[in-house]
């Protein structure tokens, strides 16, 4: 369902952020993917959203090739994946309910199934009493559940989170976690970038360790490894 194949990004300064990297993801699966700063992570995450193109290779998702994606379907393709940043992107200016329904009249759809939708995501993230606050009267764990509620409300299947704890204290991080874990039980398949090793050793997960730009190691219920 994402796969990788020898695929290669040469920035245009000349720094090489992947280099040959094969990655094949199944869905249904969690996977973490972790590696010191620098290594390539958000490249990865990038490429996967085709906000990059790969120097070499070619990268795989839901059976079709990215390169062979024409512009004017990049929409269509970019739903299919729920994308989540560290520093969560919510608009300042909108509701909870709004930031999470935004994302569904950007692809139109009708008011009836937001009037739905949204409610339902906010209950499923813990956040059902919250959807007239501001993103500035929540806390960063409750401003991240937003930005998941966001993320899937256009039921993708696949989420991206780059970093997604990078900004929470421990309790947070291990709750957001936990919603991930959630998230990936009912079905979406889960990528996980992160540093946070402590989360990584306890979950068991398959963890894809990157070192500068090439694949350490690949391990089912792996462990961070120390080097990093
Ligand atoms: P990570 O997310 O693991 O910290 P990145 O994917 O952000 O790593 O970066 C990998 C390498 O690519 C780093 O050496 C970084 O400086 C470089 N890099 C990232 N983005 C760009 C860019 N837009 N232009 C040039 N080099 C970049
Ligand atoms: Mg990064």
């Amino acid at each position: 369902m994402l796969r990788l194949e020898h695929v290669t990004m040469k920035y245009p300064t000349g720094v090489t952020a992947l280099n040959d990297v094969n990655i094949d993801i199944k869905k249904g699966e969690f996977v973490f993917i972790v590696g010191s700063s620098g290594s390539g992570k958000s490249t990865l995450i990038k490429l996967m959203l085709k906000e990059l193109e790969p120097t070499q290779g070619r990268i795989v998702i839901n059976g079709r090739v990215l390169a062979d994606i024409p512009r004017k379907q990049i929409h269509k393709m970019r739903r299919e994946m729920g994308v989540v940043f560290q520093n969560f992107r919510l608009l300042k200016d909108r509701t909870v309910y709004e930031n999470v329904a935004f994302a569904q009249r950007v692809i139109e759809t009708p008011t009836r199934f937001i009037g739905r939708q949204v409610p339902a995501m906010l209950t499923m993230v813990g956040l059902g009493d919250k959807y007239k606050s501001f993103p500035k009267e929540l806390s960063g764990g409750e401003q991240q559940r937003v930005a998941i509620a966001r993320a899937l409300v256009n039921n993708p299947s696949i989420l991206l989170a780059d970093e997604p704890t990078g900004k929470l204290d421990p309790k947070n991080s291990m709750e957001i976690m936990n919603l991930l874990e959630e998230v990936n039980k009912r079905g979406t398949t889960v990528v996980v970038v992160t540093h946070n090793r402590e989360i990584v050793n306890l979950m068991q997960k398959r963890v894809i360790t990157l070192k500068k730009g090439v694949v350490l190691s690949d391990e089912q219920r792996g462990g961070y490894l120390d080097e990093n």
